[in-house]
């Protein structure tokens, strides 16, 4: 695996304007994200987790150009995607893909698999029918299907066989980084195992990068080389995989992989239950975003000051139990 970075976020943000009461009223600004820094290597697999509503979602949007940030760069080769137009961001929208979780809606039942497979090839790039029917064939193949299945029409194939489809149209224009957004959640659990060495083999058969956005923390423990941890818009720890599996730092995070599986049979691990839900954008807590659930919780530190994400040891933890000097309780 090479790390050098396909892709960089800078200081990523996102607000939405609320407007509040009736007649005009006020407009609220909201943030959904706020200053995210993270880089992806090449043919590297980085997980974002965290609750729903942590700011996963917005992140994939911004980076997927669904979503034009507040503030912040997202850079794709070196280059400020959402300053893209024209040849530019065609080549990015080839260069980049997704898997979504549920096959069905993303898959027109009324379009042959081969014109799905070839959508992206056929809105990006100016190829010859016939490079487009070897590239479709070559993608289906990828996946373990073979050209025959390019003529039949989705209902034809069953859950696993219909996110297989997805992949290979994922696949069909050669991308650096696909995004895999809950990939294997909308499956049966007997072939979420297939799927996801799928997702491995195609990354050591094409170098491909990914960027990963589960729930399933044993997915993202089997498939990813780094994580980034988020909570209410914001990245609280980042790391190696198994550095974050083995000794999480920041108190959310040893709660959230508290109940994941041990790797190690027989590995005895305490589950820590969260307390109270993610808090609401409309009435943000003060200080440390997590502090109303946190049971760590050092004293009023963290209910008056915010704290920084830091370097420390390999790993980047938002939380004043890993600041230099430990935070003094007011
Ligand atoms: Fe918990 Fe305080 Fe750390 Fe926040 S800063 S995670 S409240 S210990």
């Amino acid at each position: 695996m090479n790390t050098d970075p396909i892709l960089e976020a800078r200081g990523l943000t996102k607000e939405f304007n609320l407007r509040q009461g009736m007649f005009g009223g006020t407009t609220r600004s909201i943030k959904a994200v706020q200053d995210l820094n993270f880089h992806i290597g090449k043919g590297e697999t980085l997980a974002l987790v965290g609750e729903s509503g942590c700011g996963k979602t917005t992140t994939t949007r911004m980076l997927l150009r669904l979503q034009t940030p507040t503030r912040g760069s997202v850079r794709f080769g070196g280059e400020d995607i959402h300053a893209l137009s024209g040849a530019g961001l065609k080549r990015f929208r080839s260069r980049v893909q997704a898997v979504f979780q549920d096959p069905w809606s993303s898959i027109n039942p009324r379009v042959r698999i081969r014109d799905f497979v070839a959508e992206p090839l056929v809105v990006n790039e100016n190829l010859s029918a016939r490079e487009v029917d070897r590239r479709v064939h070559e993608a289906l193949d990828a996946v373990g299907l073979g050209p025959a299945h390019a003529r039949k029409y989705p209902h034809e194939f069953s859950g696993g066989q219909r996110q297989r489809i997805a992949i290979a149209s994922a696949l069909v224009s050669r991308p650096e980084l696909i995004v895999l957004d809950e990939p294997v959640s909308g499956l049966d659990v007997s072939i979420r195992s297939q799927i996801i060495n799928l997702f491995k083999d195609i990354q050591q058969e094409y170098g491909v990068s990914y960027l990963l956005v589960a729930h399933d923390l044993a997915t993202t423990r089997y498939l990813a080389d780094r994580v980034a941890v988020m909570y209410f818009g914001s990245i609280v720890e980042t790391g190696a995989t198994d550095d974050i599996f083995e000794a999480p730092r920041h108190p959310y995070t040893e709660a959230l992989l508290s109940a994941a599986l041990p790797s190690t049979p027989g590995q005895r691990r305490d589950e820590i239950e969260l307390r109270g839900e993610v808090p609401s954008p409309l009435s943000p807590p003060t200080g440390c975003a997590f502090h109303p659930r946190c049971h760590k919780l050092i004293g009023e530190v963290c209910a008056q000051r915010a704290p920084e994400l830091r370097a420390r040891g390999g790993r980047d933890v938002r939380c004043h139990l890993h600041d230099e000097k430990p935070a003094r309780v007011a």
